[in-house]
């Protein structure tokens, strides 16, 4: 039997997806659960800023609005696109996946994280994201500041390749069954390190899942 939950990741799922529910912001892909929507702001999201990238989100999708009109691009139009967000291994990852998934899956992204993962140029995070943002599947994502915020909040001296197992592990057994829930979840965590539990501070004397946190527990 897989392992369950425990009261305090229980406590800690309820209270910061009922903070969410108030706090968290509307963001434009936030709005959809278009598989090639969310997928191109998951992509613009790794080494950008959130306030940055709405407006090369809707000028992205604007110009390519579905998948199969990225495969047909020219990739030097792609790029000009994204001129200003950098890395632009990102831009000729996206306009490979977009011809491979046209070739190989009639268009249509998997929701399948294991088969996400074998598309150019995503990795797990990415997988997991496009899996539970698009498709509402309980499935963990965890970026950097999600791992910032389990590590504070659970593992509190997890380090190296073992530490990041044991973060995968404690992010898959917060997930609720699936569905709203599980989007709700993983949005939160996402929010929360974002806005609370930031890298260069833990405001921990505003945080809602203070009492189920082994970091702010202490303070
Ligand atoms: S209580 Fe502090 S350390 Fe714990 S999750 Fe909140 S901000 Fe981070």
């Amino acid at each position: 039997m897989p392992p369950k939950s425990t009261p305090r990741q229980l406590a800690f799922r309820r209270r910061l997806t009922r903070w969410f529910r108030r706090e968290g912001r509307d963001l434009p892909w936030r709005r959809t659960r278009d598989p090639y929507h969310v997928l191109v702001s998951e992509v613009m999201l790794q080494q950008t800023q959130v306030a940055r990238v709405t407006d090369f989100y809707a000028r992205f999708l604007a110009r390519f609005p579905t998948l199969e009109e990225l495969a047909l691009a020219e990739q030097h139009e792609v790029h000009t696109l994204w001129q200003g967000l950098g890395y632009y291994r990102r831009a000729t990852n996206l306009h490979r996946l977009a011809q491979v998934v046209v070739a190989e899956h009639a268009g249509r992204l998997p929701s399948e994280p294991e088969r996400l993962l074998a598309l150019p140029g995503v990795g797990r995070y990415t997988a997991g994201a496009v899996a539970t943002f698009a498709f509402e599947r309980a499935t963990p994502a965890v970026d950097t500041n999600v791992g910032r915020v389990i590590r504070r909040a659970f593992h509190p001296r997890a380090t190296g390749a073992r530490g990041e197992r044991r973060i995968w592990a404690t992010a898959q057994l917060l997930q609720p069954r699936a569905g709203l829930p599980a989007w709700t979840f993983n949005q939160a965590i996402m929010e929360l390190g974002a806005l609370i539990c930031t890298a260069r501070v833990a405001r921990c004397e505003v945080c809602p899942v203070r009492s189920a946190c082994a970091t702010g527990g202490r303070r």
